[in-house]
């Protein structure tokens, strides 16, 4: 069986946990779209770990790790991030790469800064990771697969050619920054040839025979619904698609064989970047939740920046299940919470003077002002807690608040950071 495991926000929902955990049951871990900009903590009997471009079942022996066509391929962070933890006691990974992976070109991370530099107060925040350049030239068809490393050098140094002369243009005339020569890019791309070699492999084919074999996968997603470069706040998304229907995109395979989508929803809200988030919250209600937050605190596994926090949004949610094709959500960090007497949550938009619970198109978000209704918080650590019948009564009376309101049924709740701390619900 085929699941996706993605986020129904703006990322940073606690993906990681849940891949690592539902990973002990599985064969195969695909990463199928992003790159190295966002990053997975996850914690178990290793240590804790921040993952941005392997996928979150490196730690078991059991599972095949495979970044799919449709990542961002950085190769000498691909190639740290195993050396990482291969040097923290984690037995070396089965990892495969497919071969028509992009990579992330050197220039691109410079082209992502310089562009940030040039907009000023008007960037993206983006995480500098030479994403949106990546994504801007596959489709601009002057990207890099995996398997033009293995062309003859002749063939490889002419198409340098044809995209170095663009981009120097650019470095000289726009950004006034030194010019690249062919081959230097070559030369590094060639130390990328022998990280990579190792690992380069016919992805689709591969999971075509373990579908055929009834093996099951998990395709784990990088951020969440609101980051769609389509369906999410454009132009504050990222430049790959986030929703579990690019997962056959981005691995190669049916779009029929994902048979679930679990949505993993965060109990308040977070969001990095730059762009409108309705249920924002600002000073020291926001600090403490922050601090509070996740595991160590509400800060970016990349760039360590500290997150925007607000209450959770219903609204936002319910659209980010319903774009992702939802059949469970994984409710997480709800452990986190346990210290407020009361607890607002966003249950509709005001726009002009309307309400509305359909999340709208972003020059109409940008308008729009939280409607929240508070709850009654329940005060106290849920932490070890593996029963849904015996978590205290305003604990349920919020989950179900919320499944109520998304319209989607909360399955899994998770309270705590590691494997084990989550409590499943039949419904
Ligand atoms: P991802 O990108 O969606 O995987 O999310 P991140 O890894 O950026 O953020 C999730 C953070 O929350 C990580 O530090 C996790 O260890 C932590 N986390 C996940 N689930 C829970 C939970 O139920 N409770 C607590 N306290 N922390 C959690």
């Amino acid at each position: 069986m085929v699941k996706a495991i993605v986020g129904a926000n703006w990322g940073d929902e606690g993906k990681g946990k849940i891949t690592d955990m539902l990973a002990q049951d599985s064969d195969i871990i695909v990463r199928f779209q992003g790159g190295a900009n966002a990053g997975h903590t996850i914690i178990n009997n290793y240590g804790k770990f921040a993952l941005h471009t392997l996928p979150s079942g490196v730690f078991y022996d059991h599972t095949t790790s495979i970044i799919g066509n449709g990542v961002a391929l950085n190769i000498p962070v691909l190639f740290n991030e195993i050396k990482e933890i291969v040097d923290k006691g984690v037995p070396a990974p089965k990892i495969l790469v497919s071969d028509r992976a992009q990579m992330v070109m050197p220039y691109h991370i410079l082209f992502d800064q310089y562009e940030e530099e040039r907009l000023g107060g008007k960037s993206f925040g983006s995480t500098k990771s030479g994403i949106a350049p990546f994504y801007s030239d596959k489709y601009a068809k002057i990207g890099f697969q995996v398997s033009e490393l293995f062309m003859e050098e002749k063939e490889l140094k002419e198409k340098l050619e044809r995209v170095l002369a663009q981009k120097n243009v650019l470095l000289e005339h726009l950004y006034h920054k030194p010019l690249m020569d062919v081959d230097d890019i070559y030369n590094t791309l060639m130390e990328y040839k022998e990280m990579v070699e190792p690992y380069v492999c016919n992805v689709s084919a591969y999971l075509d025979k373990a579908i055929k074999e009834g093996k099951n996968f998990l395709l784990e997603g990088q951020l969440g619904t609101l980051k769609d470069p389509d369906h999410g706040i454009y132009p504050m998304v990222t430049s790959s698609s986030t929703l579990a229907a690019y997962g056959a995109i981005g691995a190669g395979i049916p779009p029929y064989s994902i048979e679930k989508v679990i949505t993993v929803c965060k109990a308040y809200s977070s969001a990095v970047g730059a762009g409108a988030f309705v249920s924002e919250i600002f000073g020291d209600e926001a600090q403490e939740m922050r601090v509070r937050g996740g595991d160590g605190g509400e800060f970016g596994a990349t760039t360590g920046r500290p997150r925007r926090m607000g209450w959770f949004d219903c609204v936002a949610s319910r659209y980010g299940c319903r774009l992702q094709g939802t059949t469970d959500v994984a409710f997480t960090v709800v452990d986190v919470l346990g210290y407020l007497d009361e607890i607002p949550v966003c249950v509709g938009y005001e726009i002009d003077g309307e309400v509305t619970t359909e999340f709208p198109v972003t020059h109409q978000l940008e308008k729009a002002k939280p409607v929240l209704e508070v709850l009654p918080g329940w005060k106290c650590d849920i932490r070890g807690i593996k029963k849904y019948e015996e978590l205290p009564e305003n604990c349920r009376n919020y989950i179900e608040f919320i499944e109520k309101h998304i319209g989607y049924p909360i399955t899994m709740v998770s309270n705590g950071p590691g494997r084990e701390d989550i409590i499943y619900r039949n419904i």
